[in-house]
């Protein structure tokens, strides 16, 4: 992708979170942007890095270790975002600092042996399906989710931090600001083995939304590096 455009991009971006912040009275250091670059050439990470992004998102195992290993130059946050199996956990371990996309026990026990022992442990969000009736990935019920963090809490090699939800898609504000506050509501359930602050929560298109209900975490794609053709 053009330099200019990718640049003009990402500023618009940055922006566009400092305007939603001051709009719900927080601070936009308080809202982490991650990029993601998922099918995306590594030379877009590249060029994304010197123009001041440091986290990253990607969602396919083989493409993702790919571009890890070819930036590992670079001092670069990686964060795990897609559906994984469970035969792929061990390239999350070793090459990502986040994955937001836990969804069950196998998984979190799978990365828990695999996460090399001189890394930091890995930082997890669990992934949470809202609304409950979509067909998407992700916990289900609070009672899922209590049951998952709880798991996770005790695993010494994974760090517990908060939720991800990817909402059904709509164009109305006030529907996304109902979905994402649903989303944001669950770090209060009560019983969580430890105080979770991150929410993952804020793609491209309701980002303003995800800003005004709490979220810690925006993941922008298109906005950043155009559309995706594959
Ligand atoms: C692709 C993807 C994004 C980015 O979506 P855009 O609409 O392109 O900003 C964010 N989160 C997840 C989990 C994704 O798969």
């Amino acid at each position: 992708m053009d330099h200019t455009e990718l640049h003009s991009n990402i500023s618009q971006v940055k922006s566009r979170i400092s305007s939603a912040a001051s709009t719900a009275n927080r601070v936009a250091g308080d809202i982490r942007l991650i990029a993601v670059s998922k099918t995306k050439p590594v030379e877009d990470v590249r060029a994304a890095f010197h123009a001041g992004i440091s986290d990253f998102g990607e969602n396919y195992v083989t493409e993702a270790v790919d571009k890890c290993i070819q930036c590992s130059d670079l001092h670069i946050t990686w964060h795990f975002l897609g559906q994984l199996q469970s035969n792929k956990t061990r390239q999350v371990a070793e090459h990502f600092d986040w994955i937001h996309s836990v969804d069950r026990l196998k998984i979190a026990q799978r990365l828990n042996a695999q996460r090399p022992a001189e890394r930091a442990p890995l930082k997890v969000c669990i992934q949470m399906n809202i609304p409950f009736e979509a067909s998407k990935s992700g916990v289900i019920s609070s009672d899922g989710l209590l049951e998952l963090a709880t798991a996770v809490h005790n695993f010494d090699r994974l760090d517990l931090r908060g939720i991800m939800a990817i909402p059904a898609p709509c164009s109305e504000l006030s529907r996304q600001r109902e979905q994402f506050g649903r989303i944001a509501g669950l770090l209060k359930t009560e019983g969580l083995p430890v105080e979770m602050t991150e929410l993952s929560m804020g793609m491209s298109a309701d980002m303003e939304a995800a800003i005004a209900e709490g979220s810690t975490m925006v993941r922008i794609g298109t906005d950043i590096f155009g559309a995706r053709y594959t």
